[in-house]
């Protein structure tokens, strides 16, 4: 599993722009988004969570 890239089209993390840097006590946290639409959190440059693509909609009308 490559943490360095994104989990839902595999898109190179350091191809994307950085759009928000927190450092934190535990390390340098990076929300990156990615051109698949979905959302990337990075620790130290590792992925560790990735929303999911916005080109999936959520069925808000299913009732
Ligand atoms: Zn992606």
């Amino acid at each position: 599993m490559d943490e360095t890239r994104c989990p839902q089209c595999a898109w190179p993390t350091a191809e994307l722009p950085h759009t928000a840097e927190r450092p934190m006590s535990r390390g340098r946290v990076d929300y990156r988004h990615c051109v698949c639409g979905s959302w990337l959190a990075l620790l130290n440059g590792d992925v560790v969570g990735a929303t999911r693509p916005a080109l999936t909609q959520v069925q808000s009308m299913d009732t």
